[in-house]
C-alpha cells in the first residue's frame, strides 16, 4: 500500500502521463499506470512535475520589515532601519508569527527547505515542524550585544542549547551561524569552528557582500574575508557561505579546494547595490553553488522561481555569453544542489530521491504553446502557477490551498504588526 499517488501528471521531459507512488517519504515507482493502492491520490492531468525548491540563505521571520528602508544600500539599510526595528521588536512572538508569514509564502511558491539565520529560532521551528516543512534553523551569533544576548560566549551558549534542543528532529536540523566577517571576530568564528565540530552542524555565514567589506576585512585583519577565513581553518566543506560575490582567483581556488558550499542570492545582491556574484566562474571551477532568496526584508519576497530566473539570466548578462548558464542547470542549482549541500537526498523526480515535489499547472496564456517545459518554467512561469507541493511525502499545498497554514490568520498578523511597527516609526518621526 502506498502512502501517496500521484496519477497521470506529465514530467518535463519524457512521456507526457506517469503516475508516482510514494512511501515513507521517498519515490518509490514511476511508471505508466501504478496498480498499487494508495492511501491518497492525487490526480494530476495536464499538470507538470518538478521537484522542489531548496532556499538556501534566508532570515525567514524578517517578512514582518518586507518593504520597509527600500531603496538603500546595505550598510544603510541595516544600521539605520533594520537594526533599529529589530532592537525594538525581536521577540519569540515576532520571530514566530514572521516565520509563519514567510513560511506559508515559501510554500506556495514550491519550497520544501530553507536555511535560516536569525534569532529565538525555537519558535521558527515551532512553525516549521507545524506547516510539515524542511528547514536548517541556525541561532545567529554576533560580537556586539543586542537585546537577544550581551557577548559571543552568551550568543555562542544560547546557540549550543538551541542545536541540543532541535537535533534528530525528522524535518528540521540546528545549524551555527556566526554572522559575519564584518560583525565576528576571528576568536569568534574559531569557537564557532570548535562547536560546529563538537555538535557534528554545518557553519551558515555570510561572506563577501560587498566591496567594503572586503576593504574593511583588509584593514582590519590584512586579508580579504574568504583568506580570512581560510586562515582561521573554517573554510571547509560543513561550510554555507552566504552571497560570495567579491573574490579574487585565489579566493575562488580556496573556496573550490576546500570544498565550502556557495549561497548566491541575486535578487538581493541587486537590490542593496552590492554587485553580482560571479557564478559561472564558479561552477566551471567545480565550486558547489546553490540558490537563496536572502530575508524578505531585502528581495523583497521568498520566491525561489523569481531567484532561478533572475540568476540564469544575470550570468549571461554580465558575461555576454546566452551560454554562460542554462535553463537546465539553473534549475538543479535551485533544487537537487541545495538539498545535497546538507546532505538530504532530494531534488529530482527519481526511485529513491525523497519525495519533494510539486505540482505546476502550465494552462495559462503566459506558458502556452508548450514546447520545452524546463526552460519555460524557468522564463516564463510564476510561481502562482504552482498547484501542489509535497515535502518529504506530506501534501502541504494541494490545487493551490495551504494543507497546514491557515491563511486567513497569516493575514490577520500581518496587518497587527503593520500597526505595531507603523507606530513606532511615526512615534520616532515626532522624537
Ligand atoms: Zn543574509
Amino acid at each position: 500500500m502506498l502512502d501517496l499517488l500521484i496519477k497521470s501528471a506529465r514530467l518535463p521531459e519524457g512521456p507526457s502521463s506517469v503516475d508516482v507512488g510514494i512511501k515513507d517519504g521517498l519515490i518509490v515507482e514511476i511508471g505508466e499506470g501504478i496498480g498499487q493502492e494508495a492511501r491518497y491520490i492525487i490526480r494530476a492531468e495536464g499538470k507538470l512535475l518538478f521537484p522542489t525548491f531548496a532556499n538556501m540563505h534566508t532570515h525567514i521571520s524578517m517578512s514582518l520589515l518586507r518593504g520597509l528602508g527600500a531603496d538603500l544600500p546595505l550598510m544603510d539599510w541595516l544600521q539605520k532601519v533594520i537594526w533599529v526595528l529589530e532592537g525594538e521588536f525581536v521577540s519569540s512572538e515576532f520571530v514566530r508569527d514572521g516565520a509563519l508569514i514567510g513560511i506559508a509564502e515559501a510554500i506556495r511558491s514550491g519550497t520544501t527547505l530553507f536555511m535560516d539565520m536569525y534569532f529565538f529560532e525555537e519558535a521558527v521551528a515551532e512553525v516549521a515542524q507545524k506547516a510539515g516543512i524542511r528547514a536548517g534553523l541556525g541561532f545567529g551569533v554576533l560580537d556586539f550585544p543586542t537585546k537577544v544576548a550581551s557577548s559571543p560566549e552568551e550568543y555562542l551558549q544560547r546557540a549550543r542549547s538551541f542545536i541540543r534542543a532541535f537535533r534528530g528532529e525528522e524535518l528540521l536540523f540546528p545549524v551555527l551561524c556566526p554572522h559575519a566577517v564584518y560583525t565576528c571576530s576571528p576568536q569568534t568564528f574559531k569557537r564557532s569552528l570548535e562547536m560546529a565540530l563538537e555538535e557534528g552542524v554545518y557553519l551558515h555565514t555570510h561572506v563577501a557582500e560587498t566591496p567594503s567589506e572586503v576593504e574593511a576585512s583588509l584593514e582590519r585583519f590584512g586579508k580579504r574575508p574568504v583568506e580570512h577565513l581560510h586562515s582561521l581553518g573554517v573554510l571547509g566543506d560543513k561550510l554555507l557561505m552566504a552571497h560570495v560575490v567579491w573574490t579574487t582567483e585565489e579566493e575562488r581556488e580556496m573556496i573550490r579546494e576546500k570544498g565550502a558550499k556557495v549561497l548566491h542570492c541575486p535578487e538581493s545582491n541587486l537590490k542593496l547595490a552590492s554587485g553580482i556574484a560571479p557564478i559561472s566562474d564558479y561552477l566551471r571551477r567545480g565550486i558547489h553553488v546553490c540558490l537563496g532568496t536572502d530575508g524578505p526584508a531585502s528581495n523583497d519576497n521568498l520566491d525561489m522561481l523569481e531567484e532561478t530566473s533572475l540568476m540564469v539570466k544575470l550570468q549571461k548578462g554580465i558575461n555576454l555569453d546566452a551560454k554562460a548558464m542554462d535553463a537546465r542547470t539553473a534549475l538543479k542549482i535551485a533544487t537537487e544542489e541545495g538539498f545535497r549541500a546538507v546532505g538530504i537526498r532530494a531534488g529530482r523526480v527519481e526511485v529513491g530521491y525523497d519525495a519533494d515535489l510539486l505540482l505546476l499547472n502550465p494552462n495559462s496564456p503566459h506558458l502556452q504553446p508548450l514546447y520545452d517545459p524546463i526552460a519555460q518554467l524557468v522564463y516564463s512561469a510564476k510561481s502562482s502557477d504552482i498547484d501542489t507541493v509535497i515535502c518529504k511525502g506530506k501534501v502541504i499545498m494541494e490545487k493551490g490551498e495551504l494543507k497546514t497554514i491557515d491563511q486567513e490568520e497569516v493575514l490577520f498578523l500581518a496587518s497587527k504588526w503593520k500597526e505595531r511597527i507603523e507606530e513606532f516609526l511615526r512615534s520616532k518621526m515626532f522624537n
